[in-house]
């Protein structure tokens, strides 16, 4: 079946006791035992509660997956897969990570004794075996990047990772699972921010991992159980419903995206626009092969930091507002929002940068307000 079947359809057979079209919000903790131990596959909300198999079924079929589970965050859902780390050993990060990716790595973690290396991302492609030693453990990646849209060549990712004993995991938020497929291309694990374009309307935080590898999604299971990051049931159902929509969400989304870049792509007022869309962008070639649309977000460099600041506080439409993904256009300034927690790394977010979540709204609309935005700025519309 097609992607756009699986994601109405997948683990959302209609509800066996009375039949409801709709997977219900099994609002319950604990589930009667016919006799000591026998149980109708159910037996306490931590370790498994049906609206969670829902998502959980519907998101390993999404992204091609043996097994799915979800999270309460995707920071719970990262935290989850650093337990399968041990301290002493070596986690490789592309450097331009998630601020929160990183606040863990650098705060909780490096602490303990685990430790981490940041490989930039221009570096990645060609030379990620020469920073992979013995102790490495696991590969990390987001692609395209979080803020900087960088994008990593999956493929050439996991034979280097493979070839050094460890595990590739992809965090495929940005792009979703309409766009890439990273078990197809040889990722270990993907991670999500359910948060983001899987809920899709800004009303819930979650967290996902699909693997196809029985023995990690085994440990995977007990960890979840163990740490305990679930979502409730209405969470996990709120995401549930997100995923009906997301191919006809995620279509818009890169309409939208592609029309922004364009029109910001030559405007007096924006030094660089960061795209993978953009023919001129450096991970174009590679985003062609892996992604089947470049996704909604757009990062902009601007002249200054007042200047990327000034514009943030002058869209209307584009809310001013952390998160992305949803239907509604954001604006943000990563190096005082998102990112401040890179502001002690190699690699801060840069001070003049702005990122837009660009939302599924009319894209004339959503142009005329950074057309309106910039203006106020004191620059002419167009170079
Ligand atoms: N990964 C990426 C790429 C993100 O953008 C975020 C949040 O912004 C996360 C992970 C963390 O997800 P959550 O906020 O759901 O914990």
């Amino acid at each position: 079946m097609e992607f756009e079947t699986r994601a109405i359809h997948a683990g959302q057979d209609p509800d066996p006791t009375t039949g409801s079209a709709i997977t219900p919000i099994y609002q319950t903790t604990t589930y009667v035992q016919e006799a000591v131990g026998k149980n109708k596959g159910y037996d306490y909300s931590r370790a498994a509660n049906p609206t969670r198999t829902a998502l959980e079924t519907a998101l390993a079929s999404l992204e091609g997956a043996e097994h799915g589970l979800a999270y309460s965050s995707g920071l719970g859902a990262t935290t989850t897969i650093m337990h399968l780390v041990d301290p002493g050993q070596r986690v490789v990060l592309i450097a331009d990570v998630y601020g929160g990716v990183y606040r863990l790595t650098s705060r909780v973690y490096e602490p303990k004794g685990y430790r981490f290396t940041y490989v930039p991302a221009e570096e990645f492609d060609e030379n990620l075996s020469s920073y992979l030693d013995d102790d490495v453990a696991l590969v990390w990646v987001e692609t395209p990047s979080n803020p900087l849209l960088n994008i990593v060549d999956i493929r050439r990712a996991a034979e280097a990772t493979h070839a050094a004993g460890a595990l590739l995991a992809v965090d495929n938020t940005f792009a979703t699972p309409y766009l890439q497929q990273p078990l197809e291309l040889g990722a270990d694990l993907v991670v999500h921010s359910t948060t983001k374009y899987l809920g899709g309307h800004s009303d819930v935080i979650g967290g996902a991992i699909a693997t196809s590898d029985d023995t990690l999604a085994e440990r995977l299971r007990f960890l979840q159980k163990s740490l305990g990051a679930v979502p409730g049931p209405f969470d996990a159902w709120l995401v549930l419903r997100g995923l009906k929509t997301l191919a006809v969400r995620m279509r818009q989304h890169c309409d939208n995206a592609r029309r922004v870049a364009e029109y910001l792509d030559g405007h007096a007022a924006i030094e660089r626009v960061l795209y993978p869309g953009l023919p001129g962008h450096p991970g174009h070639g590679v985003a062609r092969t892996q992604m089947r649309d470049f996704g909604g977000m757009v990062s902009v460099l601007l002249e200054s930091e007042e200047e990327a600041v000034a514009f943030c506080g002058r869209t209307k439409l584009f809310l001013l507002a952390e998160s992305l993904g949803g239907v509604e256009s954001l604006i943000e300034h990563p190096a005082r929002m998102t990112h401040a927690s890179t502001a002690d790394a190699p690699f801060a977010a840069p001070r003049n940068l702005v990122r837009l979540s660009v939302g599924i709204e009319s894209s004339d609309d959503l142009v005329a307000d950074l057309e309106a935005a910039l203006v106020r700025s004191g620059s002419p519309a167009r170079a």
